[in-house]
């Protein structure tokens, strides 16, 4: 018998491969509510992912390179999606602030408008969580922020705005502090997109 996530006859005996499995349906539930969004709106998800992003985000992060990175694509896919959501209106590009040789993406009204009619689309997936207590949605939080970071460490996961790779995070005897908020962390107040974040 193969030692593979996706034999059968294996996988029931391991749990390691059941929570593999189980977070790949919950990445395929993902897509597919951005993929009924996205139809419904002629956009496609990766357009969507892009507006939404950038209605959150700072503009440091608000360029091809960045997108690229961040939804793990090449940047000619960013710069096509980038093109049409210019062309139909719903971004605008403009000398960054921080380089004025880089450009930085910010929504039109009509994107903003977009971005208020889909940024929605995973509340379905957050309400399954509201039968859980806070307990184990803490240590839930703690684990999948702890997956993040060792993907994150083994070069699978490109650069995650988290505490766990944060220059202002310091331990003391396993107690987590933000050096530059000056407060210490606990469990749930570990980050996984935090604007001040600063990589090590
Ligand atoms: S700046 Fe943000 S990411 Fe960095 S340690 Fe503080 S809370 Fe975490």
């Amino acid at each position: 018998m193969t030692e593979s996530i996706f034999n059968l006859a294996f996988q029931q005996d391991d749990v390691k491969s059941k929570i593999v499995v189980a977070l790949e349906r919950i990445s395929e539930v993902f897509r597919a509510l951005l993929w009924e969004h996205a139809k419904t709106i002629g956009l496609s998800p990766i357009q969507i992912q892009i507006l939404i992003f950038v209605a959150y985000h700072q503009e440091s992060l608000r360029n091809v390179s960045h997108l690229a990175k961040e939804f793990n694509v090449t940047k000619p896919t960013i710069s096509d999606a980038v093109r049409v959501l210019q062309k139909k209106g719903l971004i605008s590009k403009h000398p960054a602030v921080y380089d004025n040789r880089r450009y930085s993406i910010a929504l039109t009204p009509e994107g903003e408008a977009i971005v208020k009619e889909t940024e929605n689309f995973a509340e379905p997936i957050k309400k399954q969580l509201q039968s859980i207590s806070d307990e184990h949605l803490s240590l839930f939080h703690t684990q999948l922020v702890d997956l993040i970071a060792g993907l994150n460490r083994s070069g699978i996961l490109s650069e995650q705005r988290t505490c766990h790779s944060c220059r202002f995070l310091e331990k003391d005897k396993g107690e987590a502090f933000c050096k530059l908020m000056k407060k210490p962390l606990l469990a749930d107040d570990i980050r996984v997109d935090c604007p001040e974040f600063e990589a090590i």
